[in-house]
């Protein structure tokens, strides 16, 4: 039988490419996410409504008896400091990158239970160890989501069941495009030269690729990885080890 994997957010992006290695190593793969896609089985979902995640990982549950492997990765950016983060704002981020993935485990946990096995894999970021300027609600959600990994981890250890995050630095997707666009639109600058610029302050000299994202989720989703549980996995090209 097939393991199952459930992935948020995997219509684009790093979630795209973590929906298709999984499919690769032969997962049933669900995919949550307001944007349509025709790769692994579509589950039209808003995960930043608590209901609807609970109502769709519980659907996949009783269809498939079964979940491997949960990778709460949706989640939006939003640049501004604290005093310009208004609370309605906070409350859209909260609601997508900390409460969808409270709903999306809370949902999970007892399928893995009951088989006494099981990975969770929050998407977290560089940003859960390192400040960034100019982003004050990402980064309390992002730091959410490893505190999140590590709670989990310590309380269903007892039923085998492994929580770890991934922390990504920047990774070239449609968000870090769409930011940089952002950015350019509002200061003149030229996307090009903020690309390089980019690069240029990561130790590799380039930005990450979500294939690369995606390898370190299939293995901490895999067996290889039965030991890890309860940490934070950086893949950010050395920029947080300066
Ligand atoms: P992306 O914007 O390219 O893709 C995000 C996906 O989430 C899309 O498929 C989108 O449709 C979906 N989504 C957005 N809102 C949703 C909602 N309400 N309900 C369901 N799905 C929703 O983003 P990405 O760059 O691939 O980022 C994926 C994750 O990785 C995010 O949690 C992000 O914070 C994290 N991350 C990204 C980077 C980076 O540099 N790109 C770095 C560190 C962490």
């Amino acid at each position: 039988m097939n393991k199952v994997a459930v992935v948020t957010g995997g219509s684009k992006g790093i979630g795209l490419a973590i929906v298709q290695t999984l499919l690769a190593q032969d997962y049933q793969v669900y995919n949550l996410d307001i944007t349509p896609s025709d790769v692994g089985f579509f589950v039209p979902c808003d995960v930043s409504q608590v209901a609807e995640v609970t109502h769709a990982i519980e659907a996949i549950a009783i269809k498939t008896s079964r979940i491997d492997c949960l990778v709460s990765n949706a989640g939006v950016h939003f640049s501004a400091t604290i005093e310009n983060t208004s609370e309605h704002e906070l409350d859209r981020i909260f609601s997508l990158n900390v409460k969808g993935a409270y709903a999306a485990i809370k949902a999970t946990l007892p399928s893995m239970k009951a088989q006494k096995n099981g990975s969770i894999i929050l998407i977290s970021s560089d940003q859960a160890l390192i400040a960034k300027r100019n982003s004050f609600a990402y980064n309390l959600s992002k730091a959410a989501l490893a505190s999140i990994a590590k709670t989990t981890a310590l309380d269903y250890a007892q039923f085998n069941i492994r929580a770890n995050a991934v922390c990504p630095g920047t990774i070239e997707t449609p968000l870090y495009h769409a930011a940089i666009d952002n950015y350019c639109a509002k200061s003149g600058a030229n996307k090009q030269q903020i690309h390089q610029e980019e690069a240029a302050l990561q130790p590799l000299g380039r930005l990450g690729q979500p294939q690369e994202v995606a390898n370190l989720v299939a293995f901490l989703a895999s067996d290889a990885a039965s030991f890890i549980t309860g940490s934070l996995q950086v893949i950010d090209g050395g920029y947080t080890a300066q």
